[in-house]
């Protein structure tokens, strides 16, 4: 089975539409969670990943907030003003969809968390040290993650050896060896110095894992940022891709 796998949309509908309609062909989708926060279009983006055949999606700390089930605290001052503007804006049906999503999945060989197996809404997994702690309680052969909106693989080349940070290869097939924590970045609002959005293709049969990019009119999204009165520094980033 080819899966897309797609993560931290974040209320960006132009950078998710950019990517369906990019991506290679696939049988499944699955999603890592924050569709909402950051962005301006919170309510069409659940409806377009609602409405995804075959897919699979995980609740993220920005979807935790938008149900008032995170306080606004947790975040910082833009962020949980884009929280507070969502809560205000999200409809009956959003809010219905977002509560059935789930923390963590495992499939097969394979562990879905939005921030890390270990702590599945808040832990960001950007250095070896922190994947190691994530290995050492793994289940599955392969653990896919999202939340830092960067591209990341971690792998583990012997059991019980120290994880490892691996290159990306873009545009092409890199064959799995277990064990590895592969994080394919961020639909909406990608922090790698890249505003391309960015996804992968999972091949559960060939065991490969494909990075992607895609270009968007980032202009029209700053657009809707600044219309709908949310801070302008979340129109600003998107350009930078940070
Ligand atoms: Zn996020």
């Amino acid at each position: 089975m080819r899966v897309l796998i797609i993560s931290d949309i974040h209320a960006n509908l132009t950078a998710l539409e950019a990517v369906l309609s990019s991506a290679p062909e696939h049988d499944a989708a699955w999603c890592l969670g924050d569709l909402v926060g950051y962005g301006p279009d919170p309510n069409e983006c659940i409806q377009r990943i609602s409405r995804l055949p075959d897919h699979l999606c995980l609740i993220g700390n920005h979807d935790q907030a938008a149900l008032g089930l995170i306080p606004l605290s947790r975040f910082n001052q833009d962020a949980g003003a884009v929280v507070a503007w969502t809560q205000s804006v999200l409809t009956e049906e959003s809010r219905a969809y977002l509560s059935t999503l789930p923390g963590k999945i495992s499939i097969e060989k394979f562990t879905l968390a939005h921030g890390s197996p270990n702590q599945p809404i808040w832990e960001y997994i950007l250095d070896p040290v922190t994947a190691d702690r994530n290995f050492e309680a793994l289940e599955t052969d392969y653990a896919l993650v999202g939340h830092s909106h960067l591209p990341l693989i971690f792998h583990q080349p012997f059991e019980d050896s120290f994880a490892m940070m691996r290159p990306i290869l873009w545009e092409e097939p890199m064959r799995l060896s277990p064990r590895m924590i592969l994080n394919p970045g961020s639909v909406g609002q990608p922090r790698d110095g890249d505003p391309r959005a960015c996804f992968a293709i999972l091949d559960t049969e060939k065991e490969t894992w494909e990075m992607h990019r895609v270009s968007y009119d980032v202009a029209e999204v700053q657009i809707r940022i600044l219309r709908a009165g949310l801070p302008e520094r979340q129109a600003l980033r998107l350009m930078a891709g940070w």
